[in-house]
């Protein structure tokens, strides 16, 4: 049976410890059938403190070949059962002890030394020792074999290491190409499907990469595009702005965004919006251009209409003022000659009323009225030029005195109609002009009090709300109210939507409101239904904080 000596560690030795050394042990494999050989040499190379293996015939040693490595095999040549020889054999043939270092140990006679020395030496042995041996030199073999076996070993594990360190470097080097065509492809396969043209261009002025989008837009091919300069097919009235757009990324690194018109193959010119990111180190720049035609041509149909609509607006105010200024003057005019039919027309009646029978009386009378509704329609109408020519100076008014006095010059009406008119106060300020506020005021109350059915009495409420900047006052009545498509124009001169015997009225109240309102800064509005009353809202600027 193999037994396992191991020499004293080297720490107790010593006295110290050397790890390396106790881990850098290695086997020694000791062959020999006698007792006191084996002692011998134990003794000899116990100093150099490796694990040292036992084995008392050839068969044990092959056997502790099975389970262990050796770095050197020290085998005594006769020995009974396999002899040292047919032993080292055996081992050879064994692949992994193939080079393994067998020491043969003999104490044979001289005249046999050669011939052994020669079949051991065929058998791979490295060297051949005669007994008795001696320590010095045994020890001194015993250590270089050690020392080859551990720089062997060494080296071994040095270049498993290094493969290990190539392999992984390899590794990593294959997924960082492996990263970057996956990002190439993926930007490439971005730059191929934009729908936007993507292009790289050198400093040089000439298109170096392009994508497919260019030759949707333009109709040039990639190749027609890369062969001209880039500048070439600018709109002459745009080569100004692109050169110093592209001096500007030349000398410094930012975005630029620029738009021009580009000339296309069929000689048209599309809008462009360039956005390009220069690389100073490779010459080079990153454009991203977008086909702008459509916004732009739709820009310039807009700004035409507007300068078409700004011009309409000169003329109509000029037409405007020059209609409310010959308004003016014709019913001012009219106002004359109509008091002089009316004063005739009275005289008539009540100098010669009794010459004349029913009849031409009642001419005379018809002559008066119409003279009067006349008369009533010019002032309505005056009133309305006025409030557009005059000059309207706002300030603080009180509204609830506002409201007061109007109610006072409505009095006769709301008495004679037994009104019923409720207002919530108080009522705040409001920024506006007392007396045309008052005149407005008068207006929407009597006609409150005017347009209720047959036998109803009027009742109007009055309040107000405010907003952030507003005042809104509402007059809400129980008449016979609006249909929503009239909602608007009774806002309109002379819009009326009953017959003066019904109701009578010049239809011009409410154009005077809504001018009133809007030369204060306000606005009015109506909400109604039919048989349901009316509620007229009239919304003024709150009294601005000081
Ligand atoms: P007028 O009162 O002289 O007829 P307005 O300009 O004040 O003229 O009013 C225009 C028309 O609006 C009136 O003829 C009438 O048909 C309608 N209207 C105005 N106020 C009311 C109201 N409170 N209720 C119902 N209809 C109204």
């Amino acid at each position: 049976m193999a037994s396992s000596h191991t020499a004293p560690p080297d720490d107790q030795r010593n006295g110290g410890g050397d790890p390396q050394n106790r881990e850098d042990k290695v086997n020694i494999l000791l062959v020999d059938d006698r007792a006191d050989k084996l002692l011998a040499v134990e003794t000899v190379i116990a100093d150099l403190g490796q694990n040292l293996v036992i084995a008392r015939s050839g068969e044990e040693a092959l056997r502790c070949l099975l389970h262990q490595d050796f770095a050197l095999i020290l085998m005594d040549v006769h020995m009974p059962g396999l002899d040292g020889f047919e032993t080292a054999a055996l081992i050879r043939q064994r692949k992994k002890f193939e080079h393994t270092p067998i020491i043969f140990l003999t104490a044979t006679s001289t005249h046999e030394t050669e011939a052994y020395a020669s079949r051991g030496y065929c058998l791979g042995a490295v060297d051949y020792l005669l007994a008795p041996v001696l320590p010095d030199v045994l020890r001194t073999k015993v250590s270089v074999f050690v020392e080859l076996f551990k720089k062997t070993d060494q080296i071994k594990r040095q270049a498993e290491r290094l493969r290990e360190i190539e392999a992984e470097q390899f590794k990593r080097k294959l997924s960082e190409t492996n990263g970057r065509l996956e990002t190439e492809a993926k930007r490439n396969r971005f730059f191929l499907l934009s729908i936007d043209l993507l292009a790289i261009a050198g400093f040089d002025g000439y298109f170096k990469q392009l994508n497919s989008s260019w030759e949707k837009a333009l109709g040039y091919s990639e190749e027609e595009l890369k062969t001209r300069l880039f500048v070439e097919l600018l709109h002459p009235l745009d080569r100004q702005t692109a050169a110093s757009e592209i001096e500007k990324l030349r000398t410094g690194s930012a975005t630029h965004y620029f738009e021009t018109r580009y000339l296309c193959r069929d000689q048209s010119y599309r809008w462009l919006g360039w956005t390009a990111a220069p690389f100073p180190e490779e010459g080079l720049l990153y454009i991203f251009a977008r086909d702008i035609t459509e916004r732009r041509l739709a820009e310039e149909k807009i700004r035409s209409l507007n300068e078409q609509l700004e011009k309409r607006v000169v003329e109509l105010t000029e037409t405007n003022r020059a209609m409310e200024t010959f308004t003016y003057s014709i019913a001012h005019d009219l106002r004359a000659p109509l008091r002089a039919m009316l004063g005739f027309a009275r005289a008539l009646l009540e100098d010669y009323g009794g010459k004349m029978d029913a009849s031409g009386q009642e001419f005379a009378n018809r002559i008066i009225d119409s003279a009067k509704r006349m008369d009533d329609l010019i002032q309505d109408l005056l009133s309305y030029s006025r409030l557009s020519l005059e000059e309207i100076k706002v300030g603080a008014v009180k509204l609830e005195a506002a409201l007061d006095e109007a109610l006072k010059q409505c009095e006769p009406q709301a008495r004679e109609k037994e009104a019923e008119i409720r207002v919530e106060t108080p009522l705040p300020d409001v920024w506006a002009h007392k007396g045309v506020l008052v005149q407005m005021l008068v207006h929407l109350l009597s006609n409150g009090l005017k347009f209720v059915a047959t036998g109803v009495k009027p009742c109007l409420r009055i309040w107000t709300e405010a907003g952030d900047a507003w005042v809104r006052l509402s007059i809400q009545d129980n008449g016979i109210g609006i249909a929503s498509e009239h909602h608007q124009r009774i806002f309109r001169v002379f819009e009326r939507l009953h017959s003066t015997e019904q109701y009578p009225g010049t239809g011009i109240g409410l154009a005077n409101v809504s001018k009133a309102a809007e030369r204060m800064g306000g606005r009015v509005g109506v909400e109604s239904q039919p048989g349901l009353g009316s509620r007229f809202w009239v919304e003024l600027p709150k009294v601005p904080r000081s």
